[in-house]
């Protein structure tokens, strides 16, 4: 079958070919996002391959229906870049991967955590500029801290696992479908969002974004949180409002954020800006603060995850060419209960 794959990077480009050897399509790599303009660009392709910031949006979608594409296939687990609803009208199924590694985005937010905690940014300029003092590095003990975990889906319950198991901490969660386990095993409590905020040293996010909770994490949620709160963010830039953050960092009602997503991310991030003149002010303002570290949409990046995100899309392309149910296919989703 003849697959455009957009968004791809050398590393894409190998671990796809490597896992397409066994499924015999036909990739036609394109390092540009899918959007309106690039669109045409898979006229002819049954199934369409893409990453976090392609935008699947209605418009889009028409331009490959015209162009016979039947099948789009997610390189990743979030969907809020495609309009579900206007592709199941246009007859185009959607796949994602649902599994790959979930430990390498809760490892990833562990490695934030630490990082700002222990302030390990700072030091490491330090210490290559010879400057060996203390002043400013001082952490605190994860040891009996209250950790506020948001979404405790596969990647929540092990970051849970790590801190509970690993570092001794008390979890708060809260979940909109709770998982027994995240109680029995874990010895976690769900709560109340309002609980969650008020109560969290830290608070970390792994739920996804959906229209409902867009802005998750605002002016009104920060003024519910502990003074010097660290957030951490690896699951979706649209769950925090930039602005508010900002507010919240300078106000020091926020004491660190770890962000591995920006919700204007899709225009910078798996690009090399660096000789260019950044034109968001929000992100230079955000990258300017002492207690902000920011990795560019890095959390999945391992190489276990690669492998296993090439093959299962590969494998649902297979699936899907040779007519048999889709095991990763995503439906447009039923109406969400309420947030408490
Ligand atoms: P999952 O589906 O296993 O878990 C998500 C959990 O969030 C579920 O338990 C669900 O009930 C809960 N949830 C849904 N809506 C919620 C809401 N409004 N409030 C609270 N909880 C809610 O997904 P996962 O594999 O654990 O992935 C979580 C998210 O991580 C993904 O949606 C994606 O956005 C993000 N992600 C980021 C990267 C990265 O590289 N940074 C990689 C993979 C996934």
């Amino acid at each position: 079958m003849k697959v455009a794959v957009f968004s791809t990077k050398s590393y894409d480009r190998q671990f796809l070919t490597d896992a397409n050897v066994d499924n015999g399509h036909e990739l036609i790599f394109h390092e540009t996002l899918l959007n309106p303009a690039s669109a045409a660009l898979a006229a002819g392709c049954a199934a369409v391959c893409i990453f976090v910031n392609d935008a699947a949006t209605a418009d889009t979608l028409k331009i490959l229906a015209a162009g016979g594409t039947q099948l789009i296939a997610l390189r990743c687990t979030g969907y809020n870049n495609v309009d579900l609803k206007a592709a199941a009208e246009l007859g185009i199924q959607v796949v994602r991967v649902t599994v790959y590694s979930p430990y390498s985005v809760a490892e990833h937010a562990v490695a934030l955590l630490q990082c700002l905690n222990r302030k390990i940014h700072r030091a490491y300029n330090r210490t290559r500029d010879n400057n060996f003092t203390l002043d400013g590095l001082m952490g605190v003990d994860l040891h009996d801290r209250t950790v506020g975990i948001i979404g405790t889906g596969k990647i929540g319950q092990i970051f849970a696992k790590i801190m509970a198991h690993g570092f001794g901490c008390r979890l708060l969660g809260y979940d909109l479908y709770p998982n027994p386990t995240f109680e029995s095993e874990m010895g976690g409590k769900y709560v109340t969002l309002p609980e969650l905020f008020s109560q969290s040293d830290v608070i970390s996010l792994h739920c996804p974004l959906t229209p409902e909770n867009h802005y998750l994490i605002n002016e009104a949620a920060i003024a519910q949180m502990k003074p010097g709160v660290m957030i951490i963010n690896t699951s979706r830039g649209g769950l925090v409002e930039t602005q508010a953050v900002i507010a919240g960092l300078r106000s020091k009602q926020i004491g660190a954020l770890g962000l591995d997503v920006y919700e204007q991310e899709s225009d910078l991030f798996f690009e090399d800006l660096s000789s260019e003149i950044m034109q968001d002010d929000q992100i230079d303002r955000l990258l300017s603060f002492p207690n902000v570290i920011m990795t560019g949409h890095q959390a999945f990046f391992t190489q276990e995850a690669i492998g296993t995100i090439s093959q299962t899309t590969l494998a649902s392309i297979t699936e899907f060419a040779q007519g048999q149910p889709l095991s990763n296919e995503i439906k447009p989703p039923e109406k969400v209960p309420a947030m408490a």
